[in-house]
């Protein structure tokens, strides 16, 4: 029989995974080894690293979605709907009112958004596209006064996103010739920029938020908005508080795991789903998460960041593995949270790159060639993928 692995989200995770393991697993169009089924309740999948430039009108919506019917190719089938619930015991799940059962699960269903303090009345949730672009009609009306990027809470994907978000509000507003009329700050309860990295990076990317003149204010925890105004716990001493004003709000939302995953006993004592650091596999047989959905440690309290390109080597590490499994074969690959990461300023960007668990980073300085890598990262999700 042929075996049946279910694929839980069709966002960067789980696109990967379905990708890889039809090649790995040697579908072909025609020959179908395996039955991959992916899950996923919107008709397209997001490509989040791009919201940042959809929020200073360098992307259209049309530009970040790809269409999920270009990846039925390979065995693999997408199921539209939302999945209802799962049953890890079962290596089952449920969506549109029909159980299906798999031989592997691999879980990507990213995280679970929340509005805190009510900020979507007020400003816009630049991780939505939703969001994005509506910050971007109202930043062509903008013609001077306090721009505020907020982070609302920790943890959030995307460590770089808040500080790419400001630094590409910078060049909007030079290019349009206000930038003496226009303020902008970073509001963020981090300690330092990136503070999964060394002192070193940190210190760089707040001397990048100099140059730019962009006011960066961490040890900033968010505890009420209101209109134009945000109030924030300040690191001035017990109870300090200090309530800013602003007449432009991009903000980050709050993350949790999805209620789908805590109702099926999925999420450890960190909140999230938690994997064997090297296989990626729960404490289920066959059943893997990948993604935003997990938290990995990587020393010192820390945990690895929250972004698509673990997601996407996760995937490949969980796609081998099961490959191997159903040839008879031991698995034999092991993550590694290596990787590189673009902050993008524009007309040029600087990389983050090296090994994530050993802080063993390091940041190369901005150049165009660098912006021009991240353009190259994007086409090659949509050129690889859809
Ligand atoms: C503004 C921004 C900028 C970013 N920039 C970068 C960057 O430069 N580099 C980088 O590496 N990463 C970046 N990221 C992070 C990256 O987008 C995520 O880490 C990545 O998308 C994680 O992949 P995932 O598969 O875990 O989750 P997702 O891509 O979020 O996919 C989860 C999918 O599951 C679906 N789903 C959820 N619940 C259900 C359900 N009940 N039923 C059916 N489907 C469901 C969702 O609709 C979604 O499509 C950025 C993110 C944002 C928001």
């Amino acid at each position: 029989m042929k075996p049946t692995i279910l694929v839980l989200g069709g966002g960067i995770g789980g696109v990967s995974a379905a990708r890889e393991l039809s090649r790995k697993i040697g579908n072909e169009d025609g020959i179908n080894l395996a039955r991959i089924l992916v899950f996923e309740k919107e008709k397209s999948s997001l490509y989040a690293p791009s919201l940042t430039w959809m929020m200073v009108g360098k992307r259209e919506e049309k530009q970040i979605y790809g269409d999920l019917s270009d990846v039925e190719l390979g065995g693999i089938e997408v199921i539209h709907g939302e999945i209802t619930s799962i049953d890890p015991e079962k290596r089952t799940v449920a969506s549109n009112g029909t159980e299906y059962k798999g031989d592997y699960m691999v879980i990507s269903l990213g995280t679970k958004l929340t509005d805190r303090h009510d900020l979507s009345r007020y400003g816009h949730n630049f991780y939505t596209s939703g969001g994005a672009s509506s910050f971007y009609e109202e930043l062509t009306q903008f013609e001077g006064g306090e721009i505020a990027v907020a982070v609302s809470s920790l943890p959030h994907k995307s460590p770089v996103a808040p500080y790419e978000a400001a630094l590409l509000i910078d060049e909007f507003v030079r290019e349009k010739d206000i930038r003496h009329k226009a303020g902008i700050t970073l509001y963020t309860p981090e300690t330092e920029p990136m503070d999964f990295a060394s002192e070193e990076i940190s210190e760089k990317v707040r001397r990048i938020m100099r140059q730019k003149d962009i006011s960066y204010k961490p040890e900033h925890e968010l505890i009420s908005a209101g209109k134009n105004r945000l109030t924030f716990s300040t690191p001035g001493g017990q109870g300090a508080t200090a309530a800013v004003p602003f007449d432009l709000l991009a903000f980050t939302p709050g993350h949790t795991s999805p209620d789908i995953i805590q109702e099926a006993g999925l999420t450890g004592t960190s909140g999230w789903v938690e994997v064997d650091m090297q296989t990626l596999e729960t404490s289920y047989d066959n059943i893997y998460a990948i993604g935003d959905i997990i938290s990995l440690p990587i020393g010192e309290g820390k945990m690895l960041p929250k972004a698509g390109v673990f997601a996407q080597y996760q995937a490949d590490t969980v796609a081998h593995n099961i490959a191997r499994k159903i040839r008879g074969k031991k698995p034999d690959k092991t993550f590694e949270p290596k990787g590189s990461y673009i902050l993008d300023q524009g007309d040029k960007a600087s990389k983050v790159d090296g090994s994530f668990d050993d802080g063993n980073l390091t940041i190369k300085t901005s150049s165009m060639i660098r912006h021009w890598e991240k353009i190259l990262a994007e086409k090659t999700w949509f050129l690889k993928n859809f």
